[in-house]
């Protein structure tokens, strides 16, 4: 007996719901993996202060979505170890280097954060699991916009987004615990330093975008002395605006 149109459409989206399921279980594992995979990665990286990631952090990369915050076509690769590209010339980093620049402000349940370069939104809804309140900055109006709207579809109300350059902070927020810049800029913006907290961590990529650039780890002493580490190379897009 042939189907009814009725029936056919049933089955239809009954196989749809099972393939989202079956999706959503292969994203979850993947996520496991990468965890794994850091893990590892952590232990062989003889740049990373201590030795091993705080198991905080790895823990908040394996519970955010990360597949969320990729272009459509990029979700097959969403768990894998390196950066995507997200339009307008930018990028997502790769997992380890936001497991690193998470790990390396020491993250706290009371530290208010800013983010300079939202981008996806995807280092910003890593720092939101682990701090009260996350600041992010983007200058890409469409970037910032569609970073907006998918953090709050996803639920991180812990999260203010704004368009505009973040090499000069947002003076009405803070001084911040720490300041995670994702974007490599020519020099440590003074804006930024002047933001941070005494006793505050700032990490940023500084270098020309042809050149290597250095991941530094910037420290304000609670007698606001500042003592810059060189962490490792990296390789970022350019902070850019009209400073
Ligand atoms: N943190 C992002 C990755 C960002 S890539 C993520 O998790 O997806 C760097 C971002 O910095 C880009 O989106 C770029 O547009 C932005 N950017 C560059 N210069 C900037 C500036 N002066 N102020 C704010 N954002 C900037």
């Amino acid at each position: 007996m042939p189907l009814n149109r009725s029936c056919y459409m049933v089955i239809c989206v009954v196989l749809l719901a099972a393939s989202a399921v079956a999706q959503e279980a292969t994203f979850t594992e993947n996520r496991a993996a990468l965890v794994r995979e850091l893990r590892a990665y952590a232990e062989r990286d003889s740049t990373l202060p201590g030795g091993a990631l705080d198991s905080r952090v790895l823990e908040v990369l394996g519970e955010v979505r990360r597949h969320e915050f990729v272009p459509d076509g990029q979700r097959a690769q969403a768990y894998k170890n390196h950066p995507l590209p997200i339009g307008h010339g930018q990028t997502i980093s790769q997992p380890y280097i936001v497991a690193l620049m998470t790990d390396l402000v020491k993250a706290e349940p009371e530290h208010v954060v800013l983010e300079v370069g939202t981008g996806s939104g995807y280092q910003a809804a890593v720092l939101a699991k682990l701090v009260k309140q996350v600041y992010s900055i983007e200058i890409i109006e469409p970037l910032a916009q569609e970073a907006a709207e998918r953090l709050e579809r996803l639920g991180y109300e812990n999260i203010e987004t704004k368009l505009g350059d973040g090499y000069f902070g947002w003076q009405e927020h803070g001084p911040f615990d720490a300041i995670v810049v994702t974007a490599a800029a020519s020099h440590v913006p003074p804006p930024l330093i002047q933001q941070l907290k005494p006793g505050g961590r700032m990490v940023i990529p500084v270098g020309g975008r042809f050149q290597i650039q250095s991941l530094l780890l910037i420290e304000k002493t609670l007698e606001e002395e500042i003592v810059t580490r060189q962490i490792t190379a990296v390789r970022f897009v350019p902070l850019t605006g009209g400073h």
